[in-house]
């Protein structure tokens, strides 16, 4: 177990007032001492709670003088105290098992935990979960939480994660569906393995078996240039072309039998079939959209203006749990000083009110497949595709772009001008590589991932970019920043 250490303090809050300190470590709770942010949450949630704390060699009593259910104010650092569970299977298709060697030592650690799963969105095999798991998960109502189900067949499901208790592990979804939590679940399609007529057999598993699942995920596997396994490839158009097919299919059944549409395909399978992505209404509210699905259409509908669907849709469980550190898929992206240098990279002659001269966009090849239609009716609007050599294979989201594609990208531009980020590919203001922003050999503009902050920063230098689209009679707009990693 390992004492949180206390990051921020809230201005005026009730832990200021009680003197605490950045680098206290937090002992104990009320005598408890808490394993993660979620049971420390619930002991400072009372009136009054007596904090045991450690400050340099010495250790502190401090009273907490505050409502029950008022705020404490704090920021700790780090969401599980008493170590992540790691993960114990050894998936073929583990996106893990495909960096090159040499990144920053968190990006390999496999965390098998429904603590993060409910914290962060992180999704869970349920291979390490236990009877002692669920009975926390139903006490303390942690909802929802999110399952790598893969397949329905025990035997190849166990062959996938490459571990005998995958075979059984799914016991635990039905349990905690039947404790009433809600559960987002999501198939990693792997061609040739759990695809065709073996995907079929899971959706009918799936409607079977676990019909009261929230949200169903079909998503590809990522391969890149360092995968150990011969047998994971890409999905060809044609594959990921009956991915969509049979989604659609099953959809049509949910909705007849279900009232919904249970399942879904990821925006990757409609760019590789090349076909139109479905319309808004049909990701019904976007309960997965940072798993990939239906994160164009709530790009294009922000990018027209709808502010709601700006950032996607933000899970209500990780702002339930004050004090949670932003790790996890939800790290800010930037560190608090990456730039906003809108005026630095300015090259070219001062502007005129309404001059949007020079806007590049650096997206990943995916993002700039859906980009295009959105952009390609603005004047001096231009998209900088960065090809992804860092991981190679079929890596083309944005969210993967590395510091080194993004400098060579840059390097070939002849003219100078806006170049705008988007900050998906950034996690505390680094790319995946370590490279920081200000490592590029020319200055960028970080910009919010979402359809609406590329309006905001598009219309920084003029009209309304998409009220331009529309006049010009151009082609619906429709744009994506893909992240998911998988
Ligand atoms: S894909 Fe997930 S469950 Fe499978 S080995 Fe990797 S971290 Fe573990």
């Amino acid at each position: 177990m390992s004492a949180p250490r206390v990051v921020s303090v809230a201005a005026a809050s009730p832990a200021q007032r009680a003197g605490l300190k950045v680098n206290d470590e937090l002992l104990a709770v009320d005598g408890r001492v808490p394993r993660d942010v979620i049971e420390y949450r619930l002991l400072v949630d009372e009136a009054d709670p007596e904090l045991e704390i450690r400050r340099g060699h010495e250790e502190l009593t401090v009273l907490l003088r505050k409502e029950a259910g008022e705020i404490p104010g704090i920021e700790v650092s780090s969401a599980v105290f008493d170590r992540v569970r790691t993960c114990d299977n050894h998936c073929e298709f583990c996106f893990i098992y495909q960096l090159p060697k040499g990144m920053r030592r968190s990006l390999y650690l496999k965390d098998d935990d429904y603590r993060l799963s409910f914290l962060y969105g992180n999704f869970t095999t349920l291979t390490r979960f236990t009877e002692l798991d669920l009975e926390r998960v139903l006490t303390e109502r942690l909802s929802p939480l999110f399952v790598s189900i893969h397949s329905t067949d025990p035997e190849l499901r166990a062959r996938m994660l490459r571990n005998p208790r995958g075979a059984t592990s799914l016991r635990w979804l039905r349990a905690l569906l039947d404790g009433g939590i809600e559960v987002h679940g999501q198939v990693v399609v792997c061609p040739g393995v759990n695809d065709a007529d073996a995907l079929e057999t899971t959706l009918a598993g799936l409607v079977d078996q676990y019909s009261d699942l929230a949200t169903v995920a079909c998503v590809p596997l990522g391969v890149s240039d360092y995968t150990t396994d011969p047998s994971m490839r890409p999905h060809t158009r044609r594959e990921a072309a009956a991915v969509i097919d049979a989604v659609e299919q099953w959809q049509d059944l949910c909705a007849r039998s279900l009232g919904r549409r249970l399942v879904y395909a990821a925006d990757e399978y409609y760019l590789l079939a090349e076909r139109p992505f479905p319309g808004a209404e049909a990701y019904d509210g976007f309960p997965q959209h940072e798993n990939g699905i239906g994160m164009a259409r709530a790009f294009e509908a922000a990018f027209r203006g709808d502010a709601s669907a700006a950032h996607g849709v933000q899970p209500g469980f990780f702002s339930w749990v004050d004090g949670a550190p932003a790790a996890g898929y939800r790290a800010p992206r930037t560190d608090g000083s990456a730039p906003y240098r809108h005026e630095d990279t300015w090259a070219g002659e001062p502007r005129e009110p309404g001059d949007r001269s020079g806007v590049a966009i650096l997206t990943g090849e995916y993002g700039a497949a859906v980009l295009d239609p959105l952009v390609r009716d603005l004047a001096h609007v231009r998209l900088v595709p960065v090809h992804n050599s860092f991981f190679g294979g079929n890596i083309a989201v944005t969210g993967l772009m590395t510091g080194i594609d993004v400098a060579r990208a840059l390097s070939d531009e002849r003219s100078g001008g806006r170049y705008l980020l988007p900050d998906v590919c950034l996690s505390e203001g680094r790319f995946l590589d370590g490279m920081t922003v200000a490592d590029l050999p020319r200055p960028v503009e970080v910009i919010q991932s979402d359809g609406y902050s590329l309006r905001t920063a598009l219309q920084s230098g003029g009209a309304d970019p998409a009220r331009s689209a529309t006049a010009r009679g151009g082609p619906a707009p429709v744009a994506v920043a893909l992240g998911s990693t998988r």
